[in-house]
């Protein structure tokens, strides 16, 4: 019997192991020359751009849209298919997220629905790179030139990907990445924001470190009530080391999700997401379940799948449904697409360390479970 295939799982090479335990012996933990570095070569990746890193994608949301001046009596209009972080930064600001739908195979902002949700009070759109396949990045940047509102780009899931050959992160507003280890590449928790003005990098540094900026040995000043969010230096010592193998990731990434669609050809039993280009950095494969013709519901799909030995993840229920959402004034049928995305989707296992013999036994596996499970 073949061991568990988890849906995803970080790869950490044995170099970036000595390292970190190097910088453990170093006597320097916190933020220190590893976060330098690491911010360093994340700007060399992004075209020489400022990054700011974060403990997370979501502070670097929040913080940009701090940054921004964002606030209470302020719209953001936000995708309704994404991580629950992309909405609940907006809240935490005192701002209101907007949902819009979503494209069901894309599953990225509709932008015509963008458009129409636009108000005297929108301040700044989100698109979300769902699945590490960019948004409509042309589109989105007309639409936000013509209401003159922020960009603030949730890349969590899309370092490494590229719109029209740019790479993201490399062009545009304010963009966070998020190095969580289920990402391309992790910090174990992480995030950062690149991009934004001189005096818009120097708030990221205040939000990220109680508002305080130390002038001399003795000499300290806090300009706001700013959190806490500083990446340790352990934390950026891994990062350096996944960076480091960010395309070989992508690369393979990009080789197994062919595999996928080589194996199932036209004849898949489930819905494959789009293959888009050279450019999506594939961190995630999402298909979605014909739950109409199913005998099974999803949860069911599941638990076979884990009796197999194949792990699935579902990524993600539509934000609007949840019950923060809701008593915000949310509900069902407003956006359908989001809403059928959330119902049927299963995130098949894909992950560097991955073999093409792992995406046989998966494609089998589904085949196998989905064949019984037909009305
Ligand atoms: C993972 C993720 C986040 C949050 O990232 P953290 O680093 O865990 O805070 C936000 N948005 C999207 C789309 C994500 O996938």
């Amino acid at each position: 019997m073949n061991s568990f295939l988890p849906f995803t799982r970080p790869s950490i090479d044995e170099q970036t192991i000595a390292e970190v335990a190097d910088v453990l012996r170093s006597g320097w933990l916190a933020s220190g020359p590893k976060v330098k570095a690491f911010e360093a070569a994340l700007s060399q990746y992004c075209g020489g751009r400022p990054v700011r890193s974060q403990t997370s994608a979501t502070a670097s949301l929040e913080h940009a849209l701090l940054v921004c001046g964002i606030g209470a009596g302020d719209e953001v209009i936000v995708p309704a298919m994404s991580f629950v972080a992309s909405a609940n930064v907006v809240v935490r600001t005192g701002a209101r997220p907007v949902f819009v739908d979503v494209d069901l195979h894309t599953r990225n902002i509709d932008l015509a629905q963008a458009e129409a949700a636009v108000s005297a009070r929108t301040r700044a759109i989100m698109p979300v790179h769902l699945c590490g396949l960019p948004a409509d990045l042309d589109r989105v940047y007309a639409l936000a030139e013509r209401h003159q509102l922020r960009v603030i780009e949730d890349a969590a899931q899309a370092m490494g990907s590229s719109y029209r050959g740019r790479r993201i992160g490399s062009f545009g507003d304010l963009v966070c990445f998020s190095f969580h280890p289920n990402k391309n590449i992790t910090s174990i928790e992480g995030g950062a924001v690149v991009g934004g003005s001189p005096e818009e990098v120097h708030e990221l540094e205040l939000q990220r470190f109680h508002g305080q900026e130390k002038s001399a040995a003795d000499a300290f000043e806090t300009y706001f009530a700013g959190g806490k969010a500083n990446l340790s230096d352990v934390a950026a010592c891994v990062g350096l080391g996944q960076l480091r193998q960010l395309e070989a990731f992508n690369l393979r990434r990009r080789e197994l999700a062919a595999r996928y669609f080589e194996l199932w050809g036209e004849a898949a039993p489930l819905a494959l997401p789009v293959r888009g280009d050279e450019g999506h950095n594939w961190h995630m494969f999402a298909a979605r379940l014909p739950l109409e013709q199913m005998r099974i519901s999803r949860l069911e799909f599941i638990e076979a799948m884990a009796a197999r030995g194949v792990g699935i993840g579902v990524h993600y229920p539509a934000m609007h449904l949840f019950s923060a959402y809701r008593a915000l004034g949310y509900r069902e049928g407003q956006f359908p697409n989001a809403e059928r995305i959330g119902r049927e989707t299963v995130t098949l296992p894909l992950f560097p360390a991955m073999s093409f013999e792992d995406v046989e036994r998966v494609v089998n596996t589904v085949n196998e479970v989905l064949r019984g499970a037909m009305r």
